[in-house]
């Protein structure tokens, strides 16, 4: 049993010592003390069924024996960054990642998390081309540093950086999207905001197969792949943000996948290390031969026992399966939640491949209003059923449903039947607190 400080003495110390920026999804914040599998246990040994996974985090399953048996025998017999001598783990896994690219994609630089990876990956196409332009989508998240922050497409996520040659072209997003879901007309606004907006050369393009803090958006069908001869045109690179929706996710290996293009550079985080501090950028030979000009380090990127983990993720990923099982779950549960959609008019749209799903919330479905404080309220009585799931968009109006890649068909009946069970009564009784109405989670 767990014998630490309680939630309330967690908290106090938060609110002292911790960032005044950081935030609880829940009302009465949750002390989360294990994890196994698809759950998490709380202080009193409460179960809870994860289907948010730490933000899409971890896919193989909490403190899955086969990632957590390897990384201990590391840490045990070497924890280094081992970039300056050499080491099997960092060689390994860099072998293993970039066989699951598609052609030209086999040099792996690895770092810690999703923006460094994005940071380097604009870096490395302003450097290839010479051009500064990078073009992203609204309503995007590529990360908390000033390049990434500059290429977000959110206002609440961006502070006071420098935002250098950033364009922002329309979010294809089919629910929300002044073109619906004509991703041919998206993409021909993106080649006017080249033509237009810049001297018609730019860097690169970046973008996430399907948005993930944005609220679950999948691009309007066509959009990616005409992107991506209009980028081409332009001389520029084509960046693929798989932070949220690599690693079997979206039921391919990588979300890309489902669009038919092969990117240029691809950055990937979050999932890659089931938990464990890592990211990587995957692109070719000769794209990454612009790092020669000058020296580049990174300290802890690619150290032994976090490669190990990721070499270990990729293990079970094939060994279970995850891959065809989130496909297989996935496909199952939105069927469930597009089912819940004919009883409670508060759902406006259900969406999302694979285990990365989304239901937003709309108090108007004409309108598409959004419920704001509906989709928290329901979040806490999910978690008061034993529940636990994500939620984003602008708004903070959509729930995201992105667990564990070893859930199973009963998991999901369990999540839709919370989900059918809370939506019964959303009415909104007690003024949300602070810690409560932070709208996002990254
Ligand atoms: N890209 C995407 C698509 C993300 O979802 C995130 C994190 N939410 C990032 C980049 C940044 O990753 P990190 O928080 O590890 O820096």
């Amino acid at each position: 049993p767990y014998t630490g400080p309680s939630a309330d003495v967690i908290l106090s110390k938060r609110k002292e010592f911790l960032s005044p920026s950081m935030f609880c999804l829940y009302r009465k914040p949750l002390n989360i003390v294990d994890g196994k599998m698809q759950y998490l246990f709380d202080e009193s040994g409460r179960r809870y069924l994860d289907a948010f996974a730490g933000i899409a985090v971890v896919n193989c399953g909490h403190c899955h024996p086969d990632v957590v048996e390897p990384v201990i025998n590391q840490i045990k017999r070497l924890q280094h960054p081992t970039v300056l001598y050499l080491n099997h783990a960092i060689a390994d896994f860099s072998e293993a990642l970039a066989s699951k690219l598609p052609g030209d994609l086999k040099v792996v630089f690895f770092t810690n998390s999703g923006t460094e990876a994005n940071e380097l990956a604009l870096m490395m196409a302003k450097l290839y081309t010479g051009c500064q332009d990078i073009v992203a989508v609204r309503n995007g998240y590529h990360g908390n540093a000033a390049a990434t922050m500059g290429a977000t497409g959110q206002s609440m996520w961006k502070f006071n950086v420098v935002q250098n040659s950033v364009h922002h072209a329309l979010n294809p997003d089919p629910y929300r999207g002044v073109f619906g879901s004509d991703g041919e007309k998206y993409a021909k606004d993106l080649q006017d905001l080249i033509q237009y907006g810049t001297t018609g050369h730019i860097a690169g393009f970046i973008c996430e197969a399907i948005q993930g803090v944005g609220g679950i958006v999948e691009l309007a069908p066509g959009y990616l792949s005409a992107a991506y001869d209009t980028v081409k045109k332009a001389g520029g690179l084509f960046i693929a943000d798989e932070v949220q929706s690599g690693f079997a996710r979206t039921g391919n290996f990588w979300g890309f996948e489902a669009h038919n293009v092969v990117p240029d550079i691809v950055t990937m985080a979050k999932g890659i290390g089931n938990g464990f501090p890592l990211g990587a950028v995957v692109t070719t030979p000769e794209i990454a031969g612009v790092l020669t000009r000058r020296s580049y380090f990174n300290t802890f990127g690619g150290n032994s026992v976090s490669t190990t983990a990721g070499l270990a993720v990729l293990n079970v990923i094939e060994k279970e399966k995850l891959q065809e099982n989130a496909a297989m779950v996935g496909s199952y549960l939105k069927e469930k939640l597009t089912q819940l959609k004919e009883k409670h008019e508060i759902i406006g749209d259900v969406r999302g491949r694979g285990l990365m799903l989304g239901v937003e919330l709309v108090s108007d479905r004409k309108l598409k209003t959004p419920a704001t404080a509906e989709t928290l309220h329901i979040m806490d009585q999910m978690k008061e059923l034993g529940v636990l799931i994500g939620k984003g968009g602008y708004f903070g109006n959509v729930f995201r449903i992105t667990p564990p890649l070893c859930f199973t068909k009963d998991d999901a009946v369990v999540v839709k039947n919370a989900c059918n069970y809370a939506m019964n009564d959303y009415k909104i009784d007690e003024p949300t607190s602070r810690c409560f109405s932070i709208t996002m989670f990254s």
